[in-house]
């Protein structure tokens, strides 16, 4: 059909014309239409089809277009729109109780954000000023978000060109694929990368630093699941030196890995979480910070100096409180836990074996990292120019990949089914037995 066909032109011309995209050069981006989805699916004007395995910024947990979040939205919408923050709202107070009836015991308020990055900015400033000391120590492979502090906090290379903000030190986190600490099991890589901290803390003076601010799983770094005492032994660092440990559960989170909290997986009990994404799949921007009750209670008989016009918008409140619902009464969590045990994990151990190019799988969930490599001895990542090709292939097939640096993240929303992911994995297979031919 001619007209729907051209609406996918008109809106690349104007894309191309009028929109600034993110962290790239712009006369490179070439982003493609996508018009409308379906639980793991979007399609173009035209009707070309892609199997999402991105989950877009792995944050569409529940599906695209899942009926009672757009329903909710739509009666929240004919209800009310928007109203200031220093307001009660019924749908805010509702999103906030469902959202700490998932927190550990004592957790009890929520503040809300517009998504991940001001939602650890509000907790760095929380830390700061419940501790009255300054430095944020957060690690190289990280991303937690593009404001000030968060974006500082950051690890990748994105940080480098926005260092403006002050009281940030870095250190590295466990990666025992490629271990800082020559470690060559998961009990080493733990216990080198706390000796690490350790004197990191004691080198830059425990009494002046507020917190430690740590992905649960490290998401767009790599995926990389902390080894066995690890979170448990940043926690007891941070309770030797009255420093706060900030979760961030922005990509981890609400279902990500399979439970509600990343964090639920580990001996470790956070003072303040960030979170965003999977809490209302994006369908509204929103995050925010759930406080452990100590550091709520700072701010009993003191001004907190932080708000946002946007802080518990409506639309993303009546949106929270449908999809953290539906995830409950429809088992996605537990979908996402069984999948990955039975479908994903599997599956990617299977393609592991019969390609060289793939160096490590690891994650749980839906929340998967597949490592490429160019020799599996040296661990050397496969070169950008071949990874692109592989990139491009995948979307040639109808799948769409979220692809980081010489990794593949197989990220599908929680919904996902044993049929979409054998039909993910056909299309994987298919592409590294072939993108690569040529190359030796
Ligand atoms: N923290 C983590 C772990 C993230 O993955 C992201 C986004 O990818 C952010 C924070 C920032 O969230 P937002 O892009 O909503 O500001």
């Amino acid at each position: 059909d001619d007209t729907v066909a051209d609406l996918d032109a008109v809106a690349r011309e104007l894309d191309r014309a009028h929109v600034f995209h993110s962290w790239s050069a712009q006369s490179q981006a070439s982003p493609l239409v996508i018009a409308s989805g379906r639980g793991c699916r979007v399609w173009d004007h035209a009707g070309r089809e892609y199997l999402d395995f991105s989950s877009q910024l792995v944050n569409v947990n529940i599906g695209h277009q899942h009926p009672a979040v757009v329903s909710a939205i739509r009666e929240q919408a004919e209800l009310l729109t928007t109203v200031a923050p220093a307001t009660v709202n019924l749908a805010r107070g509702e999103a906030a109780e469902r959202i700490v009836a998932r927190a550990p015991e004592g957790f009890r308020r929520v503040f809300f954000t517009n998504g991940g990055a001001d939602a650890n900015e509000n907790a760095i400033r929380m830390a700061r000023l419940h501790t009255g000391r300054d430095k944020i120590l957060s690690t190289y492979r990280s991303y937690h978000g593009n404001t000030g502090a968060a974006i500082v906090s950051t690890g990748d290379w994105r940080r480098v060109p926005n260092e403006f903000a002050r009281g940030h030190v870095h250190f590295f986190g466990p990666y025992l694929y490629r271990s800082e600490f020559w470690a060559t099991t998961p009990e080493q890589e733990a216990e080198r990368a706390l000796h690490h901290l350790r004197r990191v803390i004691e080198a830059e003076g425990p009494t002046s630093i507020a917190a430690v601010l740590l992905e649960t799983v490290p998401g767009t770094a790599g995926i990389l699941v902390p080894p066995p005492g690890y979170l448990a032994g940043v926690r007891e660092l941070c309770d030797r030196h009255g420093i706060l440990l900030i979760l961030d559960e922005v990509m981890a989170g609400f279902g990500r890995t399979g439970r509600w909290f990343a964090f639920d997986g580990y001996d470790v009990r956070p003072d303040l979480i960030t979170f965003a994404k999977g809490v209302n799949s994006g369908y509204v921007p929103v995050g925010g910070v759930i406080i452990d009750e100590p550091i709520a209670q700072t701010f009993d008989d003191r001004v907190f100096p932080g708000g946002l016009t946007y802080s518990g918008h409506p639309l993303a409140m009546a949106s929270i409180v449908a999809a953290l619902d539906a995830m409950e009464s429809e088992g996605i969590v537990d979908n996402a836990r069984a999948i990955g045990e039975t479908e994903i994990g599997p599956a990617l151990a299977d393609l592991a074996d019969r390609h060289a190019v793939i160096g490590e799988v690891r994650g749980e969930g839906v929340f998967w990292a597949v490592e490429l490599v160019a020799d599996r001895e040296t661990r050397e990542p496969l070169p950008a120019a071949a990874v692109g090709r592989i990139k491009a292939a995948l979307v040639e097939r109808g799948l769409l990949p979220f692809v980081q640096d010489n990794r593949i993240h197989v990220v599908p929303p929680c919904v996902v089914t044993a049929e979409e992911v054998a039909e993910a994995m056909a299309i994987y297979d298919e592409v590294l037995s072939t993108a690569l031919e040529g190359e030796s």
